[in-house]
């Protein structure tokens, strides 16, 4: 039997080895991380800090902004206040074992958020904006059917008080727990932001790594500009399915926020460092606000309509 004997040896060696493996709150606890770059594990404080705020200073990898940390850096520290969002039903399909109401109650305390949605209204260089911010740390940033009210609250609050909406998407998509309720969302949060440019205020939306189904195929895809912060990952299906359901070798800068830019579904990527300036000139052009580049040398002037017309 000195088979079976090696065999249950060896089985006690893999034991003790998965033993000796870092648990995940011990990874979550440590000062190090791995590389995003280079082959060394690199400290958390050179990267989640207030001025490299969350990207890696060697590569520029932008890790995700939580919603709270977004809004101050974008408004001032107490210079916006969070909104109330609806409060619906948890788990309308009653889902067994009460599998999703412990993924909420987890998501809930984890980030302090009711849904995956932050609404804030705030004011930055004298402008008022409302805006919201999707968190991918609350369930992998899916769009529950109470996530959707949080955004059509958004287009009710910029609507009422006569502000830009400013929206930082990220996530998979629609919840899967809430299944089709949850896709209604995609329809309706589509109608309310066009209610926001009804009233001819400008609505921008900017990807954040990642941003995927039902989000980027819903009220993300139809704003008036779209930016991506740097080095985003921007799509409908991730690039497995495709690849598995093409069957061929993707290019490399399949689905990135540059090769967007290039097709023209993106308008710029820029570093988290510099994204708020940028949405900040457009809104001025667009609310012919006092800009570097002011309303009128942005507007073309009758010379050379002229000149255009005689081409
Ligand atoms: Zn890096």
């Amino acid at each position: 039997m000195n088979w079976l004997t090696n065999l249950i040896k060896a089985g006690s060696k893999i034991k003790e080895r998965i033993r000796e493996r870092a648990t995940r709150e011990q990874i979550k606890n440590s000062k190090w991380m791995s590389p995003c770059c280079g082959n060394t594990p690199i400290l958390k404080s050179s990267i989640f800090n207030e001025e490299q705020l969350n990207t890696c200073p060697s590569c520029s990898k932008h890790f995700p902004f939580p919603p709270r940390d977004r809004m101050n850096h974008f408004f001032g520290k107490n210079n916006w206040e969070e909104i109330d969002t609806p409060k619906l039903h948890d788990d309308p399909l009653n889902w067994p074992n009460d599998v999703y109401k412990k993924k909420l109650a987890a998501a809930r305390k984890a980030t302090n958020q009711r849904c995956s949605v932050l609404v804030a209204l705030g004011e930055r260089e004298g402008m008022k904006i409302t805006s919201f911010a999707i968190n991918s740390a609350f369930i992998g940033g899916a769009i529950s059917v109470e996530s959707a009210e949080a955004i059509l609250k958004a287009c009710d609050v910029a609507i009422e008080n006569q502000t830009p909406l400013i929206a930082w998407s990220e996530g998979g998509g629609q919840i899967m727990f809430e299944s089709g309720l949850s896709l209604q969302g995609m329809a309706r949060t589509v109608l309310g932001v066009n209610e926001v440019k009804k009233n001819n205020l400008p609505y921008i939306n900017i990807y954040t790594n990642k941003c995927y189904g039902g989000i980027s195929a819903s009220f993300a895809g139809v704003s008036d500009i779209a930016f991506a912060e740097k080095s985003s990952m921007i799509g409908f299906a991730g690039q497995h399915i495709v690849k598995n359901q093409t069957r061929e070798e993707l290019p490399s800068s399949f689905q990135s926020s540059s090769e967007l830019i290039r097709t023209g579904f993106c308008d710029g990527e820029f570093h988290r460092k510099e994204i708020n300036d940028k949405i900040m000139t457009v809104l001025k052009i667009l609310l012919k606000k006092n800009s570097a580049i002011s309303a009128e040398e942005n507007e073309i002037t009758k010379d050379s309509q002229s000149l255009s017309k005689t081409a």
